[in-house]
């Protein structure tokens, strides 16, 4: 059996783009970024990874990607 496309679970986030709510800027999340995945029972679960821009932290959502 051939694998074609790797799956990895928790990385539905590769390829998405998110916006920093520092700086501004809009970066796109590709495989390798260091991207954590919190899980937040009161509040919903959340990623934080850190800004491309100014270096901040990022904390998004699943409905924060914008495609
Ligand atoms: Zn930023």
């Amino acid at each position: 059996m051939k694998i074609v496309k790797k799956g990895k679970p928790g990385t539905k986030w590769v390829g998405k783009k998110i916006e920093c709510s520092s700086c501004r800027c809009i970066f796109k999340l590709e495989n390798g970024y260091n991207v954590e995945f919190v899980s937040e029972q009161r509040d919903g679960d959340f990623y934080k990874v850190k800004c491309h821009g100014c270096q901040g932290l990022v904390t998004f959502t699943k409905i924060a990607f914008r495609n």
